[in-house]
C-alpha cells in the first residue's frame, strides 16, 4: 500500500487543527483515533439540561488567540463570564478573605520551586485556607500539593491571549465541530489506538490494538501526556532519554466534573474552598434557558476520593451533602439529577489537564522536539508558550509542528 504522506494520532483540537492545516496545504493525511468519537477533551452533553454543557473545555480564555476568526466566520455566540467568586471560609460565604491569597501565590516567578500547598502553608496560611488553596490549584488542573508556584508563574509570563474567559451559547465542541472536524471528518479512523511507532526505516511504521500496520513518511502524536508517560504508545527505537524524561516532568492530575441539576438556584455563580469539591460552577452562564445546573469541578485527590465512592449515586450524595451544610439543607431538597464525567477513568486521556509540575522547568521544550525528521509532537501539553491546558493552546502546537514537518518535507 502507498505510504501515507503524513499520520496523525489522535484526533482531540491538536490533531483535528493539523489535519485542517495539512488540507488546506492540499496534503493527504490520516488522523488515528483510539476512541469511538473525535474532539478528544472537548465533549457536549445534550439532553440533561434545556441547554447544552460542556463536558470537557468550557470557557474560551481570552478572544487573542487564532480561534478568533474562526469565531467570527461561524458566528458563533459567546458571553463575557461575569460571574463572582464567593469563598467557603471558616463555616460562611465571603467575598474578601482576611488574606489575599490569589496574590500570595500567582505572579510568583521569584519564589521557590515550592508546591502551592507547601508555599502558602510557608506564608503563614493555616490550614482554614486549604480548600482554597485546592480551588486555585484545581482551576490550573492540578492537586495542590504538586503545582508549582515558580514554574506556574514563569509559564504564564508568556500567556498572551487575554485575561477574560468566556462562555459559548451552544459549546466549545461545536466550534470545533462546525469549524474545524467538518473540513477533516473523512480523514479520521475512530476506534484505532496506535500502540506502536516503528521510525527505523525510511518510512514509519504505525501498529493499532488489532496488529493492522500503517506506513506513513511523517507522523504528528497528538495524545495526552498521559499517555506518553505510561508508555502505551511503544516507540522504535527507543524515543531519546532526555525526551521520555521530559515527558515525566510535565504534571496532569485526575479531574472530573459533576454536573447537578436542581428545581431551584439557591447557589451562589461560583462557590470555592469546599471539602468535598474545592470549586462549583453555574452553568447557566451564556446560555439561553431555564434549568438550573450547578457544575462540580474536581482535581487532584479530590476527583479521586469521589471516583473511589465507585457509583454516580455516591457521588452526587457527597456533593449534596456538602451543599446542604453550605446552605442548610435546601440542595437536597432541590435536587433533581446528577451527570458525572471522569475524565480520569477515559481510557485514552486519564486526567484534566497538563500543569506546572514542580520540577517542570524546561521539560515542555524537551517534549515537544521533533525526532529524526519524522516524529513530531503536539497536544496542549506540548505549548511552551503559556497556553499549556487550553484548547487554543493545543492548537497552537499543531501550526508550530505542522509548519515544521512542511520545512522537514522540503529539507
Ligand atoms: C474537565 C476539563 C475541563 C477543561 N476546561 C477547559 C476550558 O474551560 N478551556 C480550555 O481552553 N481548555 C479546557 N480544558 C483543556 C482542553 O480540553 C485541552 O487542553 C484540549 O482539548 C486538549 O487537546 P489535545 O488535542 O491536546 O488533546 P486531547 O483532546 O486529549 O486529544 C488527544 C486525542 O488522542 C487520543 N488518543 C490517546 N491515545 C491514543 C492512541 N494510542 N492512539 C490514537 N489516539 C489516541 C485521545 O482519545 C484523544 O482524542 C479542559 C479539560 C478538561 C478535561
Amino acid at each position: 500500500m502507498k505510504p501515507l504522506p503524513i499520520a496523525i494520532i489522535g484526533a482531540g483540537a491538536a490533531g483535528l487543527y493539523a489535519g485542517y492545516l495539512l488540507r488546506q496545504q492540499g496534503i493527504d493525511c490520516r488522523i488515528f483515533e483510539a476512541a469511538g468519537r473525535y474532539g478528544g477533551r472537548l465533549g457536549k452533553l445534550e439532553g440533561f439540561a434545556d441547554y447544552p454543557l460542556d463536558l470537557g473545555a468550557e470557557w474560551l480564555h481570552g478572544k487573542k488567540s487564532l480561534l478568533k476568526a474562526f469565531i467570527k466566520q461561524s458566528g458563533t455566540q459567546i458571553t463575557k463570564d461575569r460571574s463572582e467568586e464567593w469563598w467557603w471560609f471558616q463555616g460562611g460565604f465571603t467575598e474578601d478573605l482576611p488574606r489575599d491569597l490569589e496574590a500570595a501565590l500567582e505572579d510568583q516567578a521569584g519564589a521557590p520551586d515550592l508546591s502551592y500547598l507547601d508555599y502558602a502553608t510557608q506564608q503563614g496560611f493555616g490550614p482554614e485556607y486549604r480548600y482554597l488553596i485546592e480551588m486555585l490549584a484545581g482551576d490550573l488542573g492540578a492537586d495542590a500539593r504538586h503545582l508549582s508556584v515558580k514554574w506556574n508563574a514563569v509559564e504564564f509570563e508568556n500567556w498572551h491571549s487575554g485575561s477574560k474567559d468566556y462562555k459559548f451559547r451552544q459549546t466549545y465542541f461545536d466550534l470545533i465541530d462546525t469549524c474545524i472536524a467538518a473540513h477533516v471528518r473523512d480523514a479520521i479512523l475512530l476506534d484505532t489506538p496506535i500502540v506502536r511507532v516503528d521510525y527505523r526505516g525510511a518510512q514509519v511504521q504505525l501498529t493499532d490494538r488489532t496488529g493492522q500496520v500503517y506506513t506513513a513518511e511523517q507522523v504528528l502524536i497528538t495524545v495526552p501526556i498521559t499517555v506518553l508517560q505510561a508508555g502505551d504508545i511503544e516507540f522504535v527505537p527507543p524515543l531519546p532519554a532526555a525526551q521520555a524524561e521530559a515527558f515525566q516532568r510535565i504534571g496532569m492530575d485526575p479531574a472530573m466534573k459533576v454536573f447537578l441539576k436542581f428545581r431551584e438556584r439557591f447557589y451562589h455563580d461560583n462557590i470555592a474552598g469546599g471539602q468535598i469539591c474545592a470549586a462549583y460552577a453555574d452553568e447557566s452562564v451564556g446560555k439561553k434557558g431555564q434549568d438550573h445546573v450547578l457544575m462540580a469541578f474536581l482535581m487532584g485527590h479530590q476527583a479521586e476520593a469521589l471516583a473511589a465512592l465507585g457509583s454516580d449515586e455516591l457521588i452526587a450524595e457527597a456533593l449534596l451533602a456538602e451543599l446542604d451544610a453550605m446552605y442548610a439543607g435546601r440542595a437536597s431538597a432541590a435536587f433533581l439529577a446528577a451527570h458525572v464525567i471522569d475524565w480520569t477513568a477515559h481510557p485514552f486521556i486519564r486526567g484534566g489537564y497538563s500543569y506546572s509540575k514542580v520540577g517542570i522547568g524546561d521539560a515542555r521544550r524537551v517534549a515537544a522536539q521533533p525526532v529524526a525528521n519524522r516524529l513530531f509532537f503536539a497536544g496542549e501539553a506540548m505549548n511552551g508558550r503559556g497556553h499549556h491546558q487550553t484548547v487554543h493552546g493545543a492548537m497552537e502546537t499543531a501550526a508550530e509542528q505542522v509548519a515544521a514537518l512542511l520545512r522537514g518535507r522540503l529539507a
